[in-house]
């Protein structure tokens, strides 16, 4: 049993060691990207713009960080005034080689009682009101001179246009997930907002960016006791502290992960302590028979010890019992010389449940 623990945990360890953009993720380097800008107010409301509420959450969120964890380095798309395209926000993010990208927003909608916070990931909207949340936020493009040219014909205006986009799967997806998630839990539980949760659809900015990323809306300026919250400056600084301690909780969580993975890659370096438990345990036997009735004993006593398992209420019969595919195959080939059993095959297990072989060796990362 001990020599299946370790097998496994060698197994999980070269699971892990494949996965650069897991192993090597450092936050050293985080980009706050204030939304819309100069002619480009974003969403309207009673008594202000977005562009400015933005600029000033952004501004208070960077100065946290920059403050409580100097080994981060932040970068800004804009610190003052004035218009950014949509792909000149991307393109400081990727030329700075940023570890993370945060696009600061406040939403709006067509009804005054809406309100809440959201936090967006590049992805297909599930529903109408988060393509409108991206069409608001991506029409920024429209007020750029030569846009058609720089946004590869995409057209924020155009439905179709988003499910192009969502094409091209983010490969950051999992971290920038889990880093909204911090952000919107942040929101709800210390900063008291309504969290209205972690959402999909296609906005250019992290479309482009080549990094984990995630899009802050901190809430509707459609929505006047909101709107008020926003501009006061108990909630820019609520809100600005909550954005940065989803960044420091995100860091922390994910350092800590390279940490116990990263030094020691020779098993045989670990106390048993520090091998990797993995509870799933992968079995291939040899299936040489199967009957709609239960065999008589001894019915395989030409190939030694058999065992059954059952599915859909056939009897399958097999031979041997192995943690090393290798071997199963080996014994197959043998049990085949028998003509009795020329069409044995190999059969896979995962924690005694039947599980396609294919399925065992991508789990084994064979
Ligand atoms: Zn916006």
């Amino acid at each position: 049993m001990k020599r299946i623990i370790i097998l496994f945990g060698i197994f999980y360890l070269m699971l892990f060691s494949g996965n650069p953009g897991f192993s090597q993720h450092k936050v050293r380097k985080v980009v706050i990207d204030a939304g819309h800008g100069g002619r480009d107010p974003g969403a309207v409301g009673k008594h202000h713009y977005e562009k400015d509420l933005a600029l000033t959450i952004a501004l208070r969120t960077g100065k946290y960080i920059e403050k409580y964890l100097p080994d981060v380095q932040v970068i800004y798309t804009r610190k003052d005034d004035r218009f950014i395209e949509l792909h000149r926000r991307a393109q400081i993010a990727n030329e700075s080689k940023a570890d993370l990208f945060i696009s600061i927003h406040c939403n709006a909608n067509n009804s005054s009682r809406i309100y809440g916070t959201e936090t967006y990931v590049m992805g297909l909207h599930k529903t109408q009101a988060n393509l409108e949340v991206a069409k608001l936020e991506n029409a920024a493009i429209l007020k750029e001179e030569d846009y058609a040219d720089m946004y590869e014909g995409f057209n924020p205006n155009n439905d179709e246009d988003y499910i192009t986009l969502s094409i091209f799967q983010n490969a950051f997806l999992d971290q920038s997930i889990e880093l909204a998630s911090k952000v919107e839990e942040q929101f709800s539980k210390r900063a008291g907002r309504k969290s209205r949760g972690v959402l999909q659809a296609g906005f250019w900015v992290l479309y482009k960016t080549a990094m984990p990323g995630i899009l802050v809306e901190t809430g509707y300026l459609s929505n006047p006791t909101e709107e008020k919250y926003l501009a006061s400056e108990q909630g820019q600084v609520y809100l600005a502290s909550a954005i940065y301690r989803a960044i420091k909780e995100y860091k922390l969580a994910i350092e800590a992960d390279n940490g116990a993975l990263e030094p020691k890659e020779n098993i045989s370096d670990m106390t048993e302590e520090e091998i990797p438990e993995r509870k799933d345990v992968i079995l291939f036997k040899v299936q040489i028979s199967s009957s709609d009735k239960k065999m008589a004993p001894g019915t395989f006593q030409d190939v030694g010890k058999t065992e059954f398992y059952k599915q859909k209420n056939i009897y399958k019969y097999t031979v041997g019992s192995t943690t090393d595919i290798n071997e199963a195959i080996r014994l197959q080939n043998k049990v085949r010389k028998n003509k009795k059993y020329k069409d044995a095959f190999v059969v896979a297990f995962l924690n005694g449940e039947r599980i396609s072989v294919n399925e065992a060796r991508r789990m084994m990362g064979l």
